[in-house]
């Protein structure tokens, strides 16, 4: 049960797509969920840390929550954060997210809710 609890994120995403395929789109409703599952992909899906380790082109392989997150060690942590804000590094950071089946739904998770939050956004803005 734990282990589908951890998907949850999954499941707010197929209710974004739910919401976007209705008739009368709640944008207020879209907007939520759209963040709710950026959040989730970026901080709380479960996928591998990525983090370089001495060894070349070898990167750890221990359980991460969100494709920026690291794992449990502090020092990996810290490896993904400064590959986040440097952008020469971001082909590595995004080539590392793409390893495995599991972190390309979560990749894909996090474009679509993107994408989804700006739209929303825009829409909500518009009849404010
Ligand atoms: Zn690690």
């Amino acid at each position: 049960m734990n282990s589908i609890l951890r998907y949850w994120g999954y499941l707010a995403a197929l209710g974004l797509v739910l919401a976007w395929t209705t008739h009368n789109r709640n944008w207020v409703l879209i907007l939520v969920l759209s963040v709710v599952v950026v959040i989730y992909s970026f901080f709380r899906a479960p996928a591998w840390c990525g983090a370089p380790i001495r060894k070349k082109d070898a990167y750890c392989r221990n359980n991460a929550y969100g494709l920026l997150m690291g794992c449990h060690l502090r020092q990996h942590r810290w490896e993904k954060l400064k590959m986040t804000v440097a952008p020469k590094r971001w082909r590595e950071l995004v080539g590392r997210c793409l390893t495995s089946t599991q972190q390309k739904l979560a990749v894909l998770a996090g474009i679509a809710g993107s994408i989804s939050t700006m739209l929303a956004l825009i829409k909500v803005l518009a009849k404010a």
